[in-house]
């Protein structure tokens, strides 16, 4: 997917092409001046310059029409944050991600069956926070560039007895291009070797600087291994969604976000949503990108078959003829025919963008923010 050079880019951030170069080779991404960028690539330019992108994207503006209703203020309720993890390599979100999971499983749960539906929920002082375990990265990355903007708060994981890395930077920088409030967990101070000032430290570098030192970043001190801090990193995202004022109306037809699919031996196509809108009911017709479906049976990260689910809340659903992608918008109709109708016209859309039609992304304007 072409979109704009780097010589181009650099131009439009009124910027030398060297030093573009230099700082895209930092945030980990190859390039010489006449290459094409990509749009991940943009979107970290532009979150590290602070500059806001604006995208025109003709085929995909189609294929993800919202069918969007405005909701009046009354019927709005508050609905639980939705968490993705991310960090460098080694520094700990898989550990972090199963700690906060078993942290979660009360008594009366032990012996249910965890299912691996792409997230899960845990409940702490009656409030619920659902996590996002599908990469960190992947789920910015692919999905962010597909429009579908589905993480209210990112953890970003740094390694006390590491520091500041690549990848670290660069999810500050996706983070910061979505608009998404961070809060830094320094993980691994169990560790003789771990140095969490140091690591503080290094970050101001990137405009994340504590609170303590007057700034507004929230940072954690855990052991994500040796469960240390986590009741305190738990609390402190309650806090933070707080401060959002997280709110969705329960009381319409669902919509949300593909967060994984697959083809599964036994069950036929599954897919695995975010339920951001409304509630989504067993036999409710809906369309997954391009393909449509009823809800045949619906279960949780428990692996608990559910009648409904609202907004927040991670399911995996069946009864779909085909398998969708990660980040493909999901939406419910009234019935199967409008759900059909809509599926076919994406195909068709999709099918001429494919035979090259329209299919070059435009970037429109670059313009500075600062
Ligand atoms: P990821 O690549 O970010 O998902 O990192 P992992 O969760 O796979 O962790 C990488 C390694 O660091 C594993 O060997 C973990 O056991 C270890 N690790 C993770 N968290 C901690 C921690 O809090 N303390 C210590 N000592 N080791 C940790
Ligand atoms: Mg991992």
């Amino acid at each position: 997917r072409g979109t704009m050079t780097v010589g181009e880019m650099a131009k439009s951030l009124h910027k030398d092409a060297s030093e573009v170069i230099k700082k895209l080779l930092f945030l980990g991404v190859m390039a010489t001046i006449n290459q094409e960028l990509d749009l991940d690539a943009i979107q970290l330019l532009a979150g590290d310059y602070n500059v806001e992108v604006e995208l025109k994207i003709p085929v995909a503006e189609d294929r993800f029409e919202t069918f969007e209703e405005i909701d009046d203020e009354a019927d709005l309720i508050e609905r639980p944050p939705v968490v993705t993890i991310m960090g460098h390599v080694d520094h700990g979100k898989t550990t972090l991600l199963d700690a906060i999971r078993k942290t979660s499983v009360t008594e009366g749960e032990a012996g249910g069956i965890t299912q691996h539906i792409g997230a899960y929920q845990v409940e702490t002082h009656n409030k619920k926070i659902t996590f996002l375990d599908t990469p960190g990265h992947e789920a910015f990355t692919s999905m962010r560039s597909r429009g579908a903007q589905v993480t209210d708060i990112t953890i970003i994981v740094v390694a006390a007895d590491d520091g500041v890395m690549p990848q670290t930077i660069e999810a500050i920088a996706h983070a910061k291009a979505a608009k998404v409030p961070i809060i830094v967990a320094v993980n691994k101070i169990d560790k003789p070797d771990a140095d969490p000032e140091k690591i503080k430290q290094a970050l101001t570098e990137y405009e994340l600087v504590p609170e303590e030192w007057g700034g507004d970043t929230i940072f954690c001190n855990i052991s994500a291994k040796q469960r240390i801090g986590l009741d305190n990193l738990l609390d402190t995202i309650l806090l933070v969604a707080e401060v959002q004022e997280l709110k969705a109306n329960p009381n319409k037809r669902a919509r949300g976000t593909v967060i994984e699919a697959e083809l599964d031996k036994g069950k036929g196509p599954v897919v695995r949503v975010l339920i951001q809108h409304g509630t989504l009911r067993v036999g409710d017709s809906f369309v997954a990108g391009v393909n449509f479906g009823r809800v045949r049976a619906m279960v949780n990260d428990k692996g608990k078959r559910l009648k409904e689910a609202g907004p927040s809340t991670p399911v995996e659903i069946t009864g779909l003829t085909e398998v969708p992608q990660a980040g493909d918008p999901f939406i419910c109709f009234e019935d199967e025919r409008k759900a059909r109708i809509i599926a076919e016209k994406r195909s068709v859309t999709l099918r001429q963008s494919e035979m090259g039609a329209n299919v070059r992304v435009t970037l429109d304007d670059l313009y500075k923010h600062i």
